[in-house]
Parts: structure tokens; sequence; C-alpha cells
């Protein structure tokens, strides 16, 4: 199946487009948008204007927590970081730590639930200028093969910190935060596009037998990321970065005007 992203095929059309849209675009808060800005679309679809500023120039990063879990200052700052090297946003990255909320009831064990929590909580939706993003992040999950994180939308990431919170942090072991921040960056790397999933792939680098990763030992992409058995190898605490293949990915999807 054919991946596209904005950049190759719609781009043409979007002026147009975007100027009906425009009269209802404004942030709704407790609504979902449809049309070019709509937040329930495929992960990766929205790759290209993550990564590059032809419609979007700004991005904002709501961040909702369960009670408990807030994220520690240095996640923050390694998120924010990952996001001004790779995307192109001169209006500028603000991350906002929003709201507070309580456990889920019942247990979440579907992506749908996710996005069943996500119409309860988010406050910010692309709307003029501004892309956004969700992170939800919650204590657990029992979603299959998604125990720590998962992007389930274009724009939103769940990650699950308990295990953790449970798993890291003990002498001789890397930092939660550390850890935290690894799962974060991995899943926006597949709001990304990555690998092969909204974004064509410049050199073959996709490990089919492991969905949308990277065949690089070393790369953030590599594996899912799988903490709760507390084994996961963080290479001695360095969060690893996209390699050169990926890489290659994000900078060619964002040269497509
Ligand atoms: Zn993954
Ligand atoms: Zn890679």
């Amino acid at each position: 199946m054919k991946c596209f992203t904005h950049n190759d095929l719609i781009r043409p059309y979007l002026f147009l487009f975007v100027w009906i849209a425009g009269f209802n675009c404004t942030f709704f808060p407790g609504h979902s948008n449809t049309g070019p800005y709509t937040n329930t679309a495929p992960v990766g679809t929205s790759a290209g204007y993550l990564l590059d500023d032809y419609l979007f120039t700004e991005l904002i990063v709501e961040i909702d927590f369960v009670d408990g879990y807030e994220p520690e200052d240095s996640t923050i700052d390694t998120l924010s970081a990952f996001l001004r090297k790779y995307l192109d946003k001169p209006d500028g990255i603000s991350i906002i730590l929003d709201d507070s909320i309580d456990r889920p009831k019942k247990a979440v064990d579907h992506a749908e639930d996710l996005y069943t929590l996500e119409k309860k909580h988010r406050d910010y939706f692309p709307a003029d200028s501004s892309l956004t993003i969700y992170i939800l992040i919650l204590d657990e999950g029992e979603i299959k093969d998604h125990t720590d994180g998962i992007a389930y939308l274009n724009t939103s990431i769940a990650v699950f910190f308990k295990p953790i919170r449970e798993n890291f942090g003990k002498i001789g072991q890397p930092e939660t935060s550390t850890v935290e921040s690894a799962v974060l960056l991995h899943e926006f790397g597949h709001l990304l596009g990555l690998v092969n999933k909204g974004i064509r792939m410049k050199t073959e680098h996709q490990a089919k037998n492991r969905g949308a990763h990277c065949t690089v030992d070393s790369c953030l992409m590599h594996s899912p990321i799988k903490t709760s058995d507390g084994n996961w190898n963080l290479n001695g605490g360095i969060i690893p970065d996209l390699c050169e293949f990926c890489r290659m990915d994000l900078e060619a999807a964002r040269k497509i005007k």
C-alpha cells in the first residue's frame, strides 16, 4: 500500500481547501476537527505538517497526566530539544503541561479507550497556523504490543509511566526520566511517519517483522519499546537518536513542497 503525506500529493490543492475550511477553524475545547485539520486520521498522515512550516508555523504540545504521574522537567526538556531538532516551526514550539486527570475507572486495553479519554480531556486542536499534539500520560495500559506507549492517531500519543517507574531509577539503572523521554520520543517518531508509515523511505530500512520500525540496532525507532521487564537496554542511560536512514527520510519529506 502506498503511504503518502500532505507534502507530495495534496499540497497544490491545499490553499483552496484550507481557505474554505478556515472560517470554522479556531480552538474548540472538547471537540475534534474535521477536514485538513483533522485529529482523527491514521498515525503518520500528519508527518508533513509536523516536519515543515508549509501550513503550520507553530506547534503546541498539550500534555495531560494521571494524577501522580506528572513528567519530570528533564523529560519535558528532552522532548523539547528533540522537536526543535527535527521540526521546522519558526513561530515556536510550546509544551503545555495541562491537566492532572483522574485515573481511568475502566481498564485501558484498546486504542479506542485512549480516544475516549482524549475526547474528554483534550483542549487544543489544530487551527490557523498552529498544529497541536496531544500526549496522554497514564499509569498503565494493557494494549497489545504496546506496554509502554502508543501513537494511536495522527496527533495523539499515549504513554504509560507506572511500569517505567517500577522498573527503572534504581542503582545501576537508567533514570526514570531518561526512559520516559525515550518512550515519548519513540512514539513521536511514529507521528513523524517513521518507519515507512506516512513518509517514504529513501533507503530500505524497515524491519518488516517488527511493524513500522528500523533495522538499525542503535536507532530510536529500532523496535517497539518494551520496558516492563526492566531489561530494555538504553546503552548505559543514553537515549538513542534517530539513525542516518530515519533522518534522511525526515529530511526528504521536509523538502517536498
Ligand atoms: Zn514503535
Ligand atoms: Zn532508524
